[in-house]
């Protein structure tokens, strides 16, 4: 604890506080790429800290929020099924789909079970070889090595009643797709620490450069943040475009090769629809050939899902960065964490579950 303790020194977080106000002549907006930074961020008033003219944007670095519709619809196919042990984390139990969530399968009768780790599902395969084991793999480049290697491990040990149903996202891609967005507003990017320790840095000094923006790799603590702000305030004011790497903790250049290696092996990148924002070019992982025979979506062939968002929900913007999430009419009204109209007030990770939680709730009248 006293390791936490000390990125959230009060005394630290001032004169970090004092020198952004010191260093800022004019407006700049910044997005946070990670929904764990935008948590940070709310429930310790960051961004109320800021000078007024630094404008903090929440990025789609939710993976819950992410998970295409279609995906989630999948799921809730899969878990139906007579014979199937569905496995998720927690989260995703609570996320709607087109009419339902899979609390509403597992209330139906569904073998629905939350796991800590795909090693849990694994071997939950190993003890019911009748059954077949169906792990919903989901999130950023963050998760995915854990599950490459349970697929990995399924191989080694002919596991073959075992499968996983791949959503996984890519964040380099995601922040080419919000630039090239007409209307996008993002001067800057804090982009996600725990990303890029498994990645490495390499792939942002070509996209700070092609945009023109910083890219400062920031932490999750109150001093991270506030010291990413810092550089990335340094960077606008004069005229930089950089990445740097404000994280040198957990970050090396060159990421974790071990992990690196594993996801190279189980895994391809391919297209990736994401929940609220649409497809974007090369922004996912699929199993790669050699590993195909584990995916949930080809051995229970579920094609053909027409899918229906909430016509009231707005976390397409919310992802955006384009309104705040208290903007949306629904906010605190029809959608509440007890009952989410959308994945960003499930989550927690979600920018609107932060809001909600964090936030007092007068700002829902706020325009
Ligand atoms: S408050 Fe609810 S309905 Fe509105 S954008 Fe967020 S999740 Fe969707």
């Amino acid at each position: 604890m006293k390791y936490l303790e000390e990125f959230s020194d009060p005394d630290l977080a001032k004169k970090l506080v004092d020198q952004i106000h010191a260093a800022t002549t004019r407006k700049w907006a910044m997005m946070e790429v990670c929904g764990g930074q935008t948590h940070s961020i709310i429930r310790h008033g960051i961004d109320q800290l800021l000078p007024e003219s630094v404008e903090m944007i929440h990025g789609p670095g939710c993976p819950v929020c992410v998970t295409p519709l279609e995906m989630i619809d999948r799921a809730l196919a899969i878990a139906a099924r007579p014979g199937v042990i569905f496995c998720s984390f927690g989260d995703m139990l609570r996320v709607p789909g087109s009419s339902q969530d899979l609390f509403s399968v597992k209330s139906a009768g569904g073998d629905v079970r939350v796991v800590y780790s795909p090693l849990d599902a694994l071997k939950l395969a190993r003890e019911n070889p009748d059954r077949e084991v169906v792990f919903f793999g989901i999130g950023f480049e963050t998760t995915a090595p854990a599950n490459a290697m349970t697929v990995y491990q399924a191989k080694q040990l002919g596991v073959r009643n075992f499968s996983l149903l791949v959503s996984h996202v890519l964040v380099p891609p995601a922040i080419a797709a919000i630039m090239e967005s007409p209307a996008c507003r993002v001067q800057a990017f804090l982009a996600a620490g725990h990303v890029c320790s498994v990645m490495g840095t390499a792939e942002y000094p070509p996209l700070a450069q092609k945009y023109k923006v910083p890219i400062v790799v920031t932490g999750f603590e109150p001093l991270d943040i506030l010291e990413g702000v810092r550089r990335t305030v340094l960077q606008l004011e004069s005229g930089r475009h950089e990445m740097e790497n404000a994280y040198p903790r957990a970050v090396r250049d060159e990421g974790n090769a071990p992990a690196m290696k594993m996801l190279a092996d189980v895994f391809e990148v391919t297209d990736r629809t994401w929940r609220g924002i649409g497809e974007i070019p090369r922004s996912g992982w699929r199993l790669s050939e050699k590993y195909r025979e584990f995916d949930a979506e080809q051995r229970f062939d579920v094609t053909g899902i027409h899918t229906a968002e909430s016509s009231l929900c707005r976390s397409g913007e919310v992802l955006q960065g384009l309104i705040k999430p208290h903007l949306c009419e629904a906010f605190g009204k029809e959608c509440t964490p007890r009952n989410p109209l959308g994945a960003t007030m499930v989550s927690s990770e979600g920018a609107c579950a932060a809001y909600y939680t964090h936030r007092r709730l007068e700002l829902v009248d706020a325009k």
